[in-house]
């Protein structure tokens, strides 16, 4: 009986049932726990005998397989297996099952040629992963596969974790990544995840495996730029602030304001990295629009950086979103502090009796402040939400793009203008410019303003029926120019044409 036929015949509800004890933990249970693996079923082997095999055969054994694990010194190994899987030679599992997970490191692959043999024919499943990233292979799977010619090598499992396996796919990844030149092989083993309740992916030949191996070792690749960005803006304008806020009034009037680092300073950066991040969002969109006008194709390709700057956008997005957030929660915690309370008191104290405390101008400049300030921020939630994956699949392209570039660009216009508000008419007020560095603001200001301005040029009638030819396909360059055989007699005709 093949692997899809023991799938079709075991029941799923059996899959509820707990995983299996060890050997001696609660007899009791042997009875029912064996009464789970069908007469007949395809036996797999497991060579090795380290974390994930016990783990696999774990998971084997509860979804009804019959299990037969390889080892070097089987009676040294066995009490850590389920009773119900054979734990005897490598020799003794190779020739026993139909299908054999190798669980050896990659180094080790070579101790088992003596198996070949014995294991052609058979499926082998590799689920090893290397120690470092591999970029020019061959990979594990493909060493094995040559080491191995007579059986079908199918690349998987290496993508989830002993933890994972043991666990179950309720509490884990669910996708188990697969790929083989066999493609019969390669059923089977879709067939056995199925029936472990995880997902099979089809990642095609066996040459996708290097791609495969080198997944669990990348370290948030997508994220490395965008966070050392955030940072860098962060120890920029953190510097910046505490220059002009806390250390000028030190050394020019002796006044210690250094208890604003933590609270004052961090919250007036904050703003400042978020603007600059959302800016940085839209900015590599304008330079494209730009470059493809300027090319006047599509097709070119764009320069590297470029390329991968608009891949990161999202990344970039998420975390000027964090920054905003953080914004809006210390700017809560504002009023709690002692010193806020004690400012608060001393200024109360220098009024003067009968002076007016109420400026209008000040009043309505803080309400829109605060106003567009929640805007921006309800903006910025609405895009991070839709830049989950399970969200993004409930909406269309045409709703997608609305949200992130519509919804994106107001979300920008009402941070910048949070910041204008801000600002206000400080920028002109010689006071501010503190050791000559210009108030913080200004300098934030400068992207999101040239994002903005570049975004209302793009919208220009003439410059925005351009780019929509240029991205349904129209090309300057085959905008050919030409000219009849008699081009010198003075009725040589001259057009314009595109081809
Ligand atoms: P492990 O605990 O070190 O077990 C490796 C097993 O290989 C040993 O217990 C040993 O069993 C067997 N083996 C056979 N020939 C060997 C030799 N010549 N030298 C040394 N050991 C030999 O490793 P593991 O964590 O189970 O990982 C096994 C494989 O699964 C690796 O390729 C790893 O990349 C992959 N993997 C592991 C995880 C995980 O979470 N652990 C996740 C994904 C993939 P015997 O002494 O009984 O023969």
């Amino acid at each position: 009986m093949d692997v899809k036929n023991v799938c079709q015949c075991i029941m799923p509800d059996e899959m509820s049932r707990p995983l299996i004890r060890g050997r001696g933990e609660g007899g009791g249970s042997r009875h029912l726990e064996a009464s789970m693996s069908e007469a007949g079923a395809p036996v797999i082997g497991i060579l090795g005998t380290g974390d994930f095999s016990r783990s696999l055969a774990r998971r084997l054994v509860a979804s009804g397989y019959q299990v037969v694990v390889g080892s070097r010194n089987p009676k040294r190994s066995a009490a850590l297996f389920p009773e119900e899987a054979e734990v005897t030679s490598q020799m003794e599992a190779a020739s026993q099952a139909d299908l054999v997970f190798v669980a050896v490191f990659p180094e080790h692959h070579s101790t088992l040629v003596d198996l070949k043999p014995t294991l052609a024919g058979k499926i082998l499943v590799d689920v090893s992963n290397g120690l470092r990233i591999n970029r020019d292979g061959p990979s594990n799977a493909e060493q094995l596969a040559d080491l191995f010619p007579e059986s079908s090598v199918v690349k998987g499992f290496n993508t989830i974790s002993a933890w994972t396996l043991q666990m179950g796919p309720r509490d884990g990844s669910r996708q188990i990544l697969l790929c083989s030149n066999n493609s019969k092989a390669k059923t089977s083993v879709m067939q056995l995840c199925r029936r472990m309740g995880f997902v099979p992916v089809d990642m095609g030949l066996l040459s996708s495996s290097l791609e495969i191996e080198n997944l669990p070792l990348y370290l948030f690749p997508s994220w490395r730029i965008p966070v050392l960005c955030t940072l860098s803006l962060f120890i920029f304008f953190y510097t910046y602030n505490f220059l002009r806020d806390v250390l000028q009034p030190y050394v020019t009037a002796h006044k210690s304001v250094f208890y604003k680092m933590p609270i004052e300073t961090v919250n007036v950066t904050l703003p400042s990295v978020a603007l600059v991040m959302l800016a940085l969002v839209y900015l590599p969109g304008v330079c494209a629009a730009f470059l493809q006008l300027w090319s006047g194709t599509k097709y070119n390709r764009f320069p590297n950086w470029l390329d991968r700057w608009l891949t990161r956008r999202k990344q970039l997005g998420l975390c000027s979103f964090l920054c905003a957030v953080l914004h809006a929660i210390y700017s809560l915690c504002l009023p709690m502090r002692k010193s806020a309370r004690f400012k608060l008191l001393s200024s109360f104290k220098q009024v003067k009796e009968g002076e007016d405390l109420w400026i209008d101008e000040e009043v309505w400049r803080m309400e829109l402040y605060l106003s567009v300030g929640i805007m921006a921020l309800g903006l910025l939630s609405l895009l991070a939400v839709t830049s989950l994956p399970s969200v993004a699949n409930t909406i269309n392209w045409r709703e997608f793009s609305f949200i992130q570039c519509t919804l994106g660009n107001c979300a920008l216009s009402m941070a910048t203008l949070h910041t204008l508000l801000f600002g206000w008419d400080r920028a002109f007020d010689p006071a501010q410019y503190r050791f000559y560095l210009p108030p913080t603001f200004i300098l934030v200001l400068i992207l999101p303003l040239t994002v903005l301005l570049g975004r209302l040029a793009l919208c220009v009638p003439c410059v925005a029926r351009r780019l929509r030819q240029i991205r349904r396909g129209w090309e300057k360059s085959r905008h050919i120019r030409f000219t009849l055989p008699d081009d010198d007699c003075r009725n040589g005709l001259e057009d314009v044409s595109n081809v």
